[in-house]
């Protein structure tokens, strides 16, 4: 199955084998402890945003996680965070329920006249309808709605940032979805194989951005995104993109204790991953 594959259900079936790119053409064990069950329910901590669609006006209400009521559990080397009770990466993309629009937060209403007339031809017209109307969201609720975020960032020629952003988002939510399964479930593997290629297109556009836009990128200064780069070139088996990029983090003066510390780690794991599969 490909990555935006259930779109056609949206009326969307034509993107069903889009590329992302424009130009020329592990598994992190999460460990939440077996602790007394939790007080509070994934509901508790969400509340409905309201938001105004930027292409056809309409006012909805989103799904959204309350900040400050969920606890950090653990952080992913791709800094991808892990709290108690609620994924909240499930709730990060909008999805306007009239046309389609859909966009993470951080891009959601920053909408030339063009990208507004684009989204409303090529997304909006097609577009069967989407319910917000959820108590939460599941996993593959989230997934759909990050399929459609990626089609907007291509029918708006989204900078890379934005979407290298959303595809890094999109993989952080499949592995979410991941590792809720048991061990042996069918669909294990094809959401692993889903997720790199997240990671992949992800990576390549962070490269674009990284070359052609200011920082910051996506909210991170230049030695956040270069280490979160690295990691995902490790991933990606382009190991000597990885320990160059790792070389830069650890060098600069600018960057920080902590982060030359995750740096570090990542060094070793590529260490480990060199010894064991080779150069690349
Ligand atoms: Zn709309």
């Amino acid at each position: 199955m490909g990555l935006f594959s259930g779109l056609e259900n949206l009326g969307l079936g034509k993107y069903k084998d889009a590329k992302l790119m424009e130009e020329k053409t592990e598994q992190n064990k999460i460990d939440l402890g077996e602790k007394q069950a939790p007080k509070i329910n994934e509901e508790d901590v969400l509340y409905d945003k309201r938001y105004t669609c930027p292409v056809c006006d309409l006012n909805f209400t989103s799904r959204t996680v309350r900040a400050g009521k969920i606890k950090l559990a653990s952080k992913d080397t791709d800094l991808r965070a892990v709290y108690e009770v609620a994924d909240p990466h499930k709730y990060d993309v909008i999805s306007c329920e009239n046309c389609g629009y859909s966009a993470v937060g951080r891009y959601f209403g920053k909408l030339s006249t063009r990208q507004m007339r684009d989204i409303k031809d090529q997304v909006g017209t097609n577009f069967k309808g989407i319910s917000n109307d959820k108590v939460i969201f599941s996993y593959d609720d989230a997934i759909l709605r990050y399929k459609l975020a990626l089609v907007c960032s291509i029918v708006k020629h989204a900078k890379n940032s934005e979407k290298g952003y959303t595809s890094l988002k999109m993989a952080w939510v499949l592995r979410g979805k991941r590792l809720s399964l048991k061990p042996g479930d069918a669909e294990i593997k094809q959401l692993y194989e889903q997720e790199m290629e997240c990671i992949a297109n992800s990576y390549d556009c962070f490269v674009g951005a990284l070359a052609n836009e200011m920082l910051p990128i996506a909210g991170m200064d230049e030695n956040t995104i270069k280490y979160l780069m690295a990691e995902l070139a490790r991933k990606l088996k382009k190991y000597d993109e990885s320990a160059k990029l790792l070389a830069e983090v650890i060098t600069s003066k600018a960057t920080p204790t902590r982060l030359k510390e995750e740096a570090l780690n990542v060094k070793e794991l590529l260490k480990e991953d060199i010894k064991k599969n080779g150069r690349s």
